[in-house]
């Protein structure tokens, strides 16, 4: 199934939103900074960014090296030490953001569902103090496509022996760079 129908519900949230003016364009993205972002992702979600960068000829040595330079700086790496791959969840800077307004690398099409999710709630100039992900609308699309996606990730585990059911993003790729 399409990525896009699968996010459409939050894709529309988010336009919806903006045409209310509520958007993030006096906001320097604080949410794809250490100071905001401990996003996570589910094999799903980084296995189609994983492709998008492949299609792209996006999968380099510079983002490799970048992603392991943000695991390094953030110390992403560091389990609970009880065998099974389960992370303490972590705040980190996006290794796709780019340091300005608007500045997330990725399509829409592709972003974590959480990413879609996280928006501005306020016309103010400092919108980062008026934004909260809508966990409602998530849970929403969530339910939409549990089925396809619990069997979607089931395969991609298998295929890529993975053993974790969520991980920060950087940590995610990696897991595919390095097949
Ligand atoms: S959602 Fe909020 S914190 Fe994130 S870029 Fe927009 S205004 Fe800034
Ligand atoms: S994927 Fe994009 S929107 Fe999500 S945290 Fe990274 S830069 Fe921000």
């Amino acid at each position: 199934m399409n990525s896009s129908i699968r996010r459409k519900i939050l894709i529309d949230r988010m336009e919806e939103i903006s045409l209310k003016n509520l958007n993030c364009s006096n906001c320097a993205g604080t949410c794809c900074t250490y100071e905001a972002n401990s996003m996570m992702v589910t094999p799903l979600e980084a296995f189609e960014i994983f492709e998008y960068l492949k299609s792209s000829g996006r999968l380099d040595e510079a983002l490799r090296e970048k992603l392991h330079k943000t695991i390094k700086d953030f110390r992403l790496d560091q389990s609970f030490g009880n065998g099974k791959r389960s992370f303490i969840r972590r705040t980190y800077t996006c290794p796709f953001f780019h340091h300005q307004e608007l500045g997330c690398a990725l399509p829409m099409e592709i972003k974590p569902y959480g990413c879609l999710a996280f928006n501005a709630h306020h016309e103010t100039i400092k919108a980062s103090e008026y934004c909260y992900s809508e966990k409602d609308i998530l849970e929403k699309r969530d339910q939409s496509f549990y089925e396809f996606e619990e069997s979607e990730n089931q395969k991609i585990k298998i295929k890529f022996n993975l053993n974790w059911d969520k991980l920060p993003l950087p940590l995610a790729l990696i897991d595919f760079f390095d097949q």
